[in-house]
């Protein structure tokens, strides 16, 4: 039986289209302990909201399908669980905040109201009781005014305010463990760092441990424990936040940190972007799925897909550079040498 409050072991996910399987999640595992932040970090489409969604039952089946691997919440396998069953889990033991709220919310209610929808129904609580509730949350997550607040429409609202109102549905039951879309991407820089600022509390407050679905690195520097760096469907580098950021292992990980703007480039200089685009997941390729857009991609790249290895401990690289058997290449400036001969995890 798992320890971890979240424990996702070899997830596979797959959408079956009229034009053929898309093999969206291939084979994820990681896992989580109360009160910690896991980033998932990657481009478009390489499978982090698919997962989340997957574990939260959130997408429609067909033509959704989980293939094969486990989710267990709690020690409990919850992979299968029938839609109904899951509704005792969603709200109270998980939530989510989804990336935009202007189409999350909905528009033609009072968000006091959409707030009290979920406390009725996970609290058994009355109409007033839900109301003084709602109202608190309104206040608890920094909104001026929380009775006025409580009596508006979305569309009236800032999209600050309105990312406010969506975590506060989100911890209007207390969760275990909430699931953050890209919770400030439709946010400028200062409403961003107001926003995390609020996750990070409510999370020292209520021991809520968080999965942050970023293509930000920002983000998750000021937010994560650990990262999980995803790829065309697979986590192609897994560790605490220290080990990715100060000793990455996988050139795909070289790539983003290297598109990360700084303050010490060059303010002529282009800024950095990995050449090329992720693979076609109905066709996913048979070796590295970065080989096509990987400077250092070599001929067993393209044959065989790289299992993991080790870079240290809970530290893993999916990389065929890790092999001792490859030859030793200069990863780019500021990053370490690679610890080769990594024993496959
Ligand atoms: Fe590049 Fe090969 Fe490593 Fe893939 S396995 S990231 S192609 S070096």
């Amino acid at each position: 039986m798992s320890e971890h409050l979240l424990d996702v072991r070899d997830l596979r996910v797959s959408f079956d289209t009229y034009a053929g399987e898309v093999q969206a999640v291939r084979g994820v595992s990681f896992w989580l302990d109360p009160g910690e932040t896991l980033s998932i970090v990657g481009e478009s489409g390489c499978g982090k909201s698919v997962t989340v969604q997957t574990i939260m039952k959130l997408l429609p089946s067909p033509p959704s399908r989980i293939k094969s691997g486990s989710i267990h919440y709690q020690g409990r396998d919850i992979t299968h669980l029938p839609d109904k069953a899951m509704d005792e889990y969603r709200g109270k033991e998980f939530s989510m905040i989804f990336q935009d709220s202007m189409t999350s919310l909905n528009p033609t209610m009072r968000v006091g109201r959409q707030l009290c929808e979920g406390i009725i129904r996970h609290q058994k609580a009355t109409r007033a009781q839900a109301k003084q509730t709602a109202i608190e949350l309104l206040g608890q997550v920094g909104l001026p005014n929380p009775e006025q607040a409580f009596r508006r429409y979305p569309h009236t609202m800032s999209g600050g305010q309105r990312q406010r109102v969506m975590i506060a549905m989100a911890i209007a039951c207390n969760p275990k463990l909430l699931f953050a879309d890209e919770p400030t991407t439709a946010l400028d820089v200062t409403m961003q760092a107001q926003i995390l600022d609020l996750m990070n509390g409510l999370k020292k407050k209520l021991g809520t441990s968080i999965i942050l679905i970023t293509h930000d690195l920002g983000v998750v520097a000021k937010m994560a424990d650990r990262i999980a760096v995803m790829y065309a469907g697979k986590v192609v580098e897994y560790g605490d936040a220290r080990q990715v950021f100060y000793n990455p292992c996988h050139p795909y990980t070289w790539g983003l940190l290297g598109a990360m703007p700084n303050l010490i480039q060059d303010v002529k200089s282009e800024l950095y972007a990995i050449p090329g685009t992720p693979p076609d997941l109905y066709a996913p390729p048979q070796g590295c799925a970065f080989a096509a857009r990987c400077p250092y991609a070599m001929g067993a790249c393209l044959k065989g897909d790289p299992p993991k290895f080790v870079c240290s401990d809970g530290h893993i690289s999916r990389c065929w550079l890790m092999d001792e058997r490859a030859e030793e290449v200069m990863p780019p400036d500021g990053i370490p040498t690679l610890p080769r001969g990594g024993k496959q995890a």
